[in-house]
C-alpha cells in the first residue's frame, strides 16, 4: 500500500520536532511537508535536521496551500487560532487533520466542527493510549461511585512553558467523569478556588493546576469519600507517546469518511 503522505504543522515546536522524528521512523508514513508561521526563524531549515535527524529533504515553509496539496493528512500541535484556521484549509485541500492543540474557545470548536463536515478530523486533548484508557476507567468509576458519597478532583502538572489551564487532558478526564455521572461538565466544574469558598458543593468536579520545570504531563483523578480514596493516575515520561498516537491517527484516517473523531475511536476503545 502507498505510504500516507504527512505534513507537520508547527514543525519547529516541542511536539512538532518530536512528530517529525516519529513520522521519519514510522512504517507506512512519509513526511512531505513542514509548516511554520511566516514569522518563524525556522523557515528554510530542513525539518529532519531541526528534529535532530539527518536531512530529510523537506524544507520548512509557511505556504499552507502548497504543502497541503501533497498531503493525505496534516498533524497539528500548534495554537488554537492557527488550528481552527488550518481545519478550513485541510477541508478545502481534502486532507485529514489531526489536532493535538489544546485551549480552544467555543468559536474555535464550532469552526472545527464545520470543517469536519468535509474532512476527517481527529481531535484529542491527549493522544496517548494510556490516557485514553484512563478516561474509560474514570467514566466507569464515576458511574459506580455515588456523587453524594464521593467527590471528584482532577489534579494536573505540566512544564513551565504551557500556556493554557486546565490542560486539555484534565478537561478530557473531566468530560469522562461527567459522562459517567450523566451531568454536564460545564455546569458542574469548579476551575479555581481562592479565599472564603465555603464548603465543597456535592456533585461538583474540581480542577487543580500545577506548573513548573520540565514535567511532560501528570494527571490524577481522585475519588474522595469518607474514610477512603481512590486515585487513578497517568504519568507521561516522554512526548513521544503523544507523537506516536498522532501518527497512528494520521494512518487511521486514510480513506475515512468526513467527521469529528477522537483518539478513543482511533484506538478502538469505544465511544
Ligand atoms: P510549542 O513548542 O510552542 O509549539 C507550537 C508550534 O506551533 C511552534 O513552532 C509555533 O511556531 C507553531 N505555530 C503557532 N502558530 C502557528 C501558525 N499560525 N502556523 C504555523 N505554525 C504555528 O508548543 P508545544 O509544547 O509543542 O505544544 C503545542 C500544543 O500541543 C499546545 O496546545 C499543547 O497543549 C498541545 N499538546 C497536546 C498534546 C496531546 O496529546 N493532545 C500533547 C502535548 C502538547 P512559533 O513558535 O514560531 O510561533
Amino acid at each position: 500500500m502507498d505510504d500516507t503522505q504527512i505534513v507537520v504543522f508547527g514543525a519547529a515546536g516541542r511536539m512538532g520536532r518530536t512528530i517529525v522524528r516519529i513520522v521519519a521512523e514510522a512504517r507506512g508514513a512519509k513526511l512531505v511537508g513542514a509548516l511554520e508561521p511566516a514569522s518563524s526563524s525556522a523557515l528554510g531549515d530542513d525539518a529532519g535536521m531541526l528534529a535532530g535527524l539527518k536531512p530529510l529533504g523537506v524544507t520548512v515553509t509557511s505556504d499552507i496551500a502548497s504543502a497541503l496539496s501533497k498531503a493525505d493528512a496534516v498533524i497539528d500541535f500548534s495554537a488554537p487560532g492557527a488550528s481552527a484556521m488550518l481545519a478550513e484549509a485541510a477541508a478545502k485541500a481534502g486532507a485529514a487533520h489531526i489536532i493535538g492543540t489544546t485551549g480552544f474557545s467555543a468559536d474555535h470548536e464550532a469552526a472545527i466542527a464545520r470543517a469536519a463536515e468535509r474532512c476527517a478530523i481527529v481531535k484529542s486533548g491527549n493522544m496517548s493510549l494510556g490516557v485514553n484508557l484512563l478516561a474509560g476507567l474514570v467514566e466507569q468509576a464515576a458511574r459506580a461511585l455515588p456523587s453524594d458519597l464521593f467527590d471528584i478532583e482532577i489534579l494536573e502538572m505540566h512544564h513551565r512553558h504551557k500556556v493554557d489551564a486546565p490542560s486539555g487532558t484534565a478537561l478530557l478526564l473531566g468530560e469522562a467523569a461527567a459522562k459517567g455521572r450523566q451531568v454536564d461538565l460545564a455546569e458542574e466544574s469548579v476551575r479555581v478556588r481562592d479565599g472564603q469558598t465555603g464548603p465543597r458543593e456535592a456533585g461538583t468536579i474540581g480542577f487543580a493546576t500545577l506548573r513548573g520545570g520540565s514535567v511532560v504531563g501528570e494527571h490524577s483523578v481522585i475519588f474522595a469519600g469518607e474514610g477512603e480514596r481512590i486515585e487513578l493516575t497517568h504519568l507521561a515520561g516522554d512526548r513521544e507517546i503523544f507523537a506516536r498516537g498522532a501518527v497512528s491517527a494520521a494512518l487511521w484516517t486514510k480513506g475515512r469518511a468526513p467527521g469529528l473523531y477522537s483518539m478513543r475511536d482511533v484506538l478502538g476503545l469505544g465511544a
